[in-house]
């Protein structure tokens, strides 16, 4: 039987982030603890993962306090999407009830630069309803789940980039996929834009360097970006990188030793 570490933290991931973290965070401290990176189980093929991968959903915060109370996890670090807000609320929930450390590695938004034209909406049906005052020929980088917004649209082309084949057909009149899964190059981006004549590009403000590339390439070409806002992130402690975030974990870890040994010399 594997002899149980100390500790366990937890990563609820799908991100580039929080696999470069869950890397770093057993390179650094994976003598005293586990790893696990949590996935939602969206795309086909994760890339690869170091430590211990589970995957779905947890059925809501009782599964999710479930989990990490099963689990022994003592440290929870959210490493999602900006956008995806609904399991951060319930990582807070969660890790607020079962009195668990929590971190949220945001990674920084995309800088507007001045000759950016960027019009910002609230959300996705906010992006389909500027569409038709924009342009006719539109590059949506969107999930596949948000595309619906936009069909209606019949007297648009657009080109869609998924980074799964679709499951069903998508309900566009006059539309192209294109797949793909970042990094993306400006070079490969401005040919894409060039050879598909986009005059539009719907975007959601996730930021990284991973998809930054579309932005710098629709700034070169002059094409405007229906940029959706992020929402809100949830209340607690935040690091904006993976090295800040080893950080936090050095200071908990140290923190929870010490409660470690007070309770051993009280007993
Ligand atoms: P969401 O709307 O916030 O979450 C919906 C439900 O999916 C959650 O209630 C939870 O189900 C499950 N879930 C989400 N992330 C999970 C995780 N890491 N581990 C286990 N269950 C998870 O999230 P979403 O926008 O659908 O995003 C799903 C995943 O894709 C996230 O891990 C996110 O990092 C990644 N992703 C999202 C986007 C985006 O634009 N939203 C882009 C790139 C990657 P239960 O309630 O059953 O626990």
């Amino acid at each position: 039987m594997p002899v149980r570490k100390p500790h366990h933290l937890l990563i609820l991931g799908g991100t580039a982030e929080a696999a470069a973290l869950a890397q770093a965070a057993l390179e650094g401290f994976g003598d005293r603890m586990a790893v696990t990176t949590s996935l939602a189980g969206r795309t086909e093929q994760p890339g690869p993962l170091p430590g211990q991968v589970r995957i779905g959903g947890f059925g809501g915060v009782p599964g999710l306090r479930d989990f990490l109370a099963a689990e022994h996890v003592d440290l929870m670090i959210d490493a999602t999407h900006p956008f995806a807000d609904q399991i951060a609320r319930h990582a807070r929930e969660a890790a607020e009830a079962a009195q668990i450390p929590r971190l949220m590695l945001i990674r920084p938004p995309w800088r507007r630069h001045a000759l950016d034209r960027w019009i910002e909406v609230g959300d996705v049906p906010g992006a389909a309803a500027v569409l038709p005052r924009v342009g006719r020929r539109v590059f949506l980088t969107l999930g596949a789940s948000e595309l619906d917004a936009f069909a209606a649209q019949t007297d648009r082309f657009f080109l869609v980039r998924l980074i799964d084949p679709p499951r069903a057909p998508l309900g566009f009149a006059d539309h192209e996929i294109v797949l793909g899964r970042g990094p993306f190059t400006v070079a490969g981006e401005r040919q894409l834009m060039r050879r598909h004549a986009i005059d539009v590009l719907v975007a959601k403000a996730s930021g990284g360097a991973a998809t930054e590339a579309k932005v710098i390439a629709a700034r070169e070409l002059s094409i405007p970006i229906v940029m959706v806002r992020r929402p809100l992130p949830e209340r607690g402690e935040r690091a904006d990188s993976v090295e800040a975030a080893l950080v936090w974990i050095r200071r908990r870890l140290a923190l929870l030793d010490r409660q470690l040994r007070t309770v051993s010399t009280e007993s």
